[in-house]
């Protein structure tokens, strides 16, 4: 079985990350989606409103598992016994990041990062724009994937 992870803050779990996961379904068996739970780092949605909202966006997917954690991201991918760690790249600034976190887990654990493109379409599509539009108001629907609303604020 070739299991992957998924891990990120997802606040809000946005169009973009919806996209990358059906994307990697058509390379792994199954895909299970990490929210970390990095306390020093101060979100908008608590983590079980973030995990409440991807089991929304898959609630018809079987082979996509979501859950929380608060551990280093190659020790979570060990314990759901995942040889791979999913991540989506839209800019150079996310690739320089994307890489030397790659790296280190790779030789920390062996465990391989694969990195997909985002579509075109998605490229400026991030939690941080979403949470400003949402803290004023504004209609953030089509940011999020089918299905999925975000609690009131
Ligand atoms: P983190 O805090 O770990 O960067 P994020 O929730 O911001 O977590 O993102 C999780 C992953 O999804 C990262 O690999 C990020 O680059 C990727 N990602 C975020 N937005 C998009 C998007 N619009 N298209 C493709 N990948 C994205």
């Amino acid at each position: 079985m070739k299991r992957a992870v998924f891990p990120g803050s997802f606040d809000p779990f946005t169009i973009g990350h919806f996209a990358i996961v059906q994307r990697g379904l058509a390379l792994f068996d199954e895909i299970i989606i990490g929210v970390g739970v990095n306390s020093s780092k101060k979100s908008m949605f608590t983590p079980q409103e973030r995990l409440d909202m991807i089991c929304q966006a898959f609630v018809d997917e079987p082979r996509v598992v979501v859950k929380t954690y608060d551990c280093l991201t190659i020790d979570f991918a060990r314990e759901e016994q995942a040889g791979f760690i999913l991540r989506g790249l839209r800019t150079v600034a996310d690739f320089e990041y994307e890489r030397s976190i790659a790296d280190a887990n790779r030789a920390l654990s062996g465990i391989e990062t694969l990195t997909l493109f985002t579509e075109e379409r998605y490229g400026y599509v991030s939690s941080s724009v979403i949470r400003d539009l949402y803290k004023y108001g504004k209609d953030i629907q089509t940011f999020l994937p089918p299905n999925v609303t975000l609690p009131k604020r």
